[in-house]
């Protein structure tokens, strides 16, 4: 028989790696409830149709990377490949918005794509992200942008590059559509196959484009910070004066468009200088989407949200100190004390320390080599001299140091250290 692998580009994380990743998301928590957001969480599993109406049908993710199956009944089901629809509609579906005039929510969670996997890009990957309804900005935008670099500062990146740009609402859009499909049909059949086929529906797709003949023609297409309304080009001064008065760093970017239809006026991407991913790998992706809760049958409603790519940052962020796993490895002399090894295990658990234990009955050597692999900083032994005594021997395995102590002291010797 073959032997059994998880699907291509969805991994495993195994305990040793779980400790990071509990270091991104822990992070992410005390930092995002700092401002108020609450958590949702939303199933992995939604109707398709939400994110064809809501991410754009002209889209990469729409057209060629989601997990769409047609289950027993004939519905059409997709695997979430990213976290804004599914919010969205589930702060409609609750009617939050007649109970609050503004909502903040962040979600964490995997996410779904049929890529082609890659270092930092897989079939399913996590991200984090935050999501505000009911302010219209900028000042909310420039708060938003500036947690995620806090996030990022706070787990050690600051190597980064934060874009920004405007695309205008409704009629900017509509003008500068018409702008660029000027520009690109006399360049039609230099494009690549994609941007030949969504030109006349979607030209701003060309912009985001990853293909080369693409990026060159996009060089010199006009740009999009030249058309905005006057409402949209004022955000956007206030939102870059904001960003300034917080000190956020940033770059316009007047190129930026980013691959999904629903955005309207601010856009932000963060980039990753440094590390294992190479040169400007997206590592957040951001932006106002004004229009999207109406497009889903809700009431016009602001919204602005951003995605976080949580493996991108494993690759990026700088190594802490792992935190070893357990506080103390309790060794038994002989096989009879093993009942009585199993309550005083339970009672160092209860008072708060991590333990383990080799119960198998083996010898003391081979429970000490067990003991010295554990992250375990003591050893704590139990001989018949001591069960009977009620103590244990402490043994600090880095010093050898080894002190006898009755069994309720031990668990404040072992996690003062
Ligand atoms: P890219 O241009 O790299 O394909 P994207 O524009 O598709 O990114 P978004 O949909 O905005 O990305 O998602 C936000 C973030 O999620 C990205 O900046 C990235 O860090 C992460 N991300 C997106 N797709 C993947 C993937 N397949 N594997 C791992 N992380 C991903
Ligand atoms: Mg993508």
């Amino acid at each position: 028989m073959a032997k059994l692998r998880s699907v291509k580009g969805m991994n495993d994380v195994l305990p040793e790696d779980a400790a990071r990743w509990h270091r991104l998301e822990s992070t992410f928590r005390e930092l995002v409830g700092r401002y108020g957001f609450g958590e949702v969480r939303t199933p992995l599993v939604e109707p398709t149709e939400l994110f064809v109406r809501s991410i754009g049908e002209a889209t990469d993710i729409v057209e060629k990377e989601m997990y769409t199956f047609d289950d027993r009944g004939g519905e059409s089901l997709t695997l979430r490949p990213e976290g804004t629809a599914s919010a969205a509609r589930a702060w409609l579906q609750h009617s939050v918005g007649n109970q609050q005039p503004v909502t903040k929510w962040f979600y964490m969670g995997t996410m779904y794509r049929r890529e082609r996997p890659a270092k930092g890009r897989y079939r399913e990957f996590r991200q984090a992200g935050c999501e505000i309804y009911g302010d219209p900005g900028p000042f909310v935008d420039a708060e938003l942008i500036d947690l995620v670099v806090r996030y990022l500062r706070a787990l050690g990146i600051q190597d980064i590059e934060v874009l920004i740009n405007s695309l205008g609402a409704g009629e900017t859009r509509d003008r500068y559509r018409e702008a660029l499909l000027d520009y690109l049909r006399p360049h039609a059949s230099e494009l690549s196959e994609d941007s030949q086929r969504r030109l006349e529906r979607n030209p701003l797709r060309v912009l985001d484009s990853k293909a080369k003949q693409d990026q060159a023609i996009a060089e010199n297409a006009p740009q999009i910070l030249d058309y905005l309304d006057e409402e949209s080009a004022t955000h956007f001064e206030e939102l870059k004066a904001a960003l300034e008065a917080m000190g956020t760093p940033y770059v316009v970017e007047p190129r930026l468009v980013r691959g999904l239809d629903y955005y309207t006026r601010t856009l932000f991407e963060v980039r990753g200088r440094g590390g294992d991913l190479g040169a400007n790998a997206a590592l957040c992706g951001g932006g106002r989407y004004d229009d999207m809760v109406a497009e889903l049958g809700g009431p016009s409603t602001p919204a602005i949200g951003f995605a976080i790519g949580l493996d991108r940052l494993l690759l990026v962020m700088a190594e802490g100190t792992p935190k070893p796993s357990l506080d103390g490895f309790l060794i038994v002399r002989s096989k009879e004390l093993r009942t009585k090894a199993l309550a005083i295990a339970q009672q160092l658990r209860d008072a708060g320390c991590r333990i383990d234990a080799d119960l198998r009955g083996g010898s003391m050597k081979s429970q000490f080599r067990r003991a010295d692999k554990s992250s375990a900083p003591f050893a704590l032994v139990l001989a018949e001299a001591e069960a009977e005594a009620g103590t244990l021997q402490v043994k600090e395995l880095a010093t050898g140091e080894q002190n006898e102590l009755p069994v309720d002291q031990v668990a404040d010797a072992i996690l003062r250290g």
